[in-house]
């Protein structure tokens, strides 16, 4: 397929030196994988790079080697999936150049600079492949950045990726089926949480019950979740509404307390709470590489802008896979991976691949019924709580900006988008980049503006992506 008016990013010069050209996929992911895989079975060599020390991503995350627990034990019913797919991966680490432990921490027209134990290196590509995955959401309230708040992805990679839990006695808050599934993990784990309360209500998990029945037996494995952490006696409460995370005499959390759906204010004596209220995607690669951005009011969350084959618009070269351009779970996720792979194949001339891609996409259609039902019916994203934080909360954890601070700046100094609220308060401009308070920022600004979220805008992509160090940040500007 050609497209006359798209940029193009991606570097030419291997058509005219007639060798292969370097296809690199960022991410280890299922959808990563699934990538490379078909990516090879067409004859090429594609580079991997992954910050983790192994494949799997989020989901399939494995355990450090000196840590040994059972597939069954780590995973629990995807553990036939999760061996699938790193055996997919050990079979083809011959087939790829494989850069494990390496984060890619800036990226522009045809490079990324990637940095890894051997300091920050430049890896040319061609053609890219984006499968960059999702992190969680957070919504602060009072006493979030106190030591034993962790985010509910967090307390699940201190469980899968270390054999730890981040408590005795956590609680879990949030919305989303990875609030109830984490909170089984910890049981099995032999961990009792205290509590889990989701804000969503009851009656949006009833009005979502047709949809989530099109899940078959993930719905099912939902409900069984939920039924064993009954049986095990935890507190199960909905549509309730964060308070505050409370401070004990050691200066680590010991209580956390809430209004439950009746508006009666409750608490639990806990010794760390595990937070989020869904995912979002990582997408400042993309935004870094120049792709245009378009806001999804159900994600409620910017996502590059992609045809339906999963090509960056606009830009020629770049492909999307999984949960990084959008939020869709680790299934799809592998069929995501094969679809860019197959519209990369498909723009490298390789026709048959364009067959596979219909077929594809009425998978990936399948499944959307069900995942709808979840994330926007079920467990939507409560905006109206992020949108409501207390004045004296702390929104920016980095750069400690207040909730009240940026409604002041907005109100009073005009600042009627992110980036200008940005420039004045700092807002997103520290570590994270925006990535954990962007959105939440959003949402207060929209707020006390009263104008329409998608007019406030989005923070744009800055590199570092990720943190590095001063040290690496001075070898790349030298090189
Ligand atoms: C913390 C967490 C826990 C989850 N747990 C579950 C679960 O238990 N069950 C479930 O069904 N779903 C879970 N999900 C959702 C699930 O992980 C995704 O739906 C699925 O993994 C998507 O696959 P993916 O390949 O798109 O992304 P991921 O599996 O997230 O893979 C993305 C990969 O990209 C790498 N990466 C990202 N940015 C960079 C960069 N700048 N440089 C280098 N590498 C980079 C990451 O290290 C990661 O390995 C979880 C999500 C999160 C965030």
């Amino acid at each position: 397929m050609h497209h006359a008016s798209r940029k193009w990013h991606g570097n030419t010069d291997w058509c005219r030196r007639m060798k292969p050209p370097s296809i690199v996929i960022v991410g280890a992911g299922p959808a990563g994988i699934r990538a490379a895989e078909t990516i090879i079975q067409a004859g090429y060599r594609p580079t991997v790079v992954d910050e983790g020390d192994q494949c799997g991503g989020q989901i399939y995350r494995q355990p450090p080697s000196g840590i040994r627990r059972s597939p069954k034990a780590l995973y629990g019913f995807e553990a036939q999936k999760a061996s699938n797919l790193h055996e997919s991966f050990a079979s083809i680490l011959d087939a790829i150049d494989y850069r494990p432990a390496s984060t890619v921490w800036d990226a522009s027209e045809n490079k990324l600079c990637v940095l890894s134990e051997s300091g920050t290196k430049d890896v040319h590509w061609d053609r890219l492949i984006l499968a960059t995955g999702a992190m969680d959401r957070v919504i602060p309230f009072k006493g979030w950045t106190q030591p034993g708040v962790f985010t509910l992805g967090g307390s699940q990679v201190a469980l899968k990726g270390q054999a730890c839990a981040i408590g005795e006695c956590p609680v879990f808050v949030g919305t989303g089926p990875l609030l109830y599934l984490v909170a089984y993990q910890y049981l099995l784990a032999g961990v009792r949480p205290k509590a889990v309360l989701d804000t969503s209500p009851p009656k949006a998990q009833r009005r979502a019950i047709v949809g989530l029945m099109r899940g078959g037996r993930t719905f099912l494995k939902g409900l069984l979740y939920i039924a064993q952490l009954k049986r095990a006696g935890v507190r199960i409460a909905s549509g309730i509404r964060p308070l505050a995370a409370n401070i004990g005499e050691d200066g680590s959390v010991s209580n956390f307390s809430w209004l439950d759906h009746s508006g009666e204010m409750r608490s639990a004596i806990c010794d760390s709470i595990a937070v989020g209220f869904g995912l979002r995607s990582e997408t400042q690669l993309a935004d870094l590489c120049g792709v245009p951005f378009a806001y999804d009011k159900g994600q409620r969350q910017w996502l590059p802008a992609q045809d339906s084959a999963g090509r960056a618009e606009d830009i020629e070269g770049i492909y999307f896979a999984g949960d990084g351009a959008g939020v869709k779970g680790a299934d799809a996720a592998e069929l995501l991976g094969r679809r860019a792979a197959h519209a990369l194949l498909l723009d490298l001339g390789h026709a048959e691949s364009g067959r596979l891609l219909a077929n594809i996409n009425r998978r990936i259609q399948r499944m959307s019924t069900f995942r709808h039902a979840l994330d926007r019916v079920a467990f939507p994203f409560p905006h109206r709580l992020a949108a409501a934080i207390d004045d004296a909360t702390i929104l920016c954890r980095c750069e400690g900006v207040a909730a009240g601070e940026l409604r002041r700046i907005g109100k009073e100094l005009g600042a009627t988008e992110v980036n200008r609220a940005k420039a004045f308060c700092r807002v997103g401009m520290g570590r994270c980049q925006g990535r954990v308070c962007g959105e939440i920022a959003a949402e207060v600004l929209a707020e006390c503006l009263d104008v329409s979220i998608e007019k406030v805008g989005r923070i744009r992509g800055q590199a570092p992506v990720k943190p590095i160090s001063m040290r690496a940040f001075a070898e790349a500007s030298k090189s």
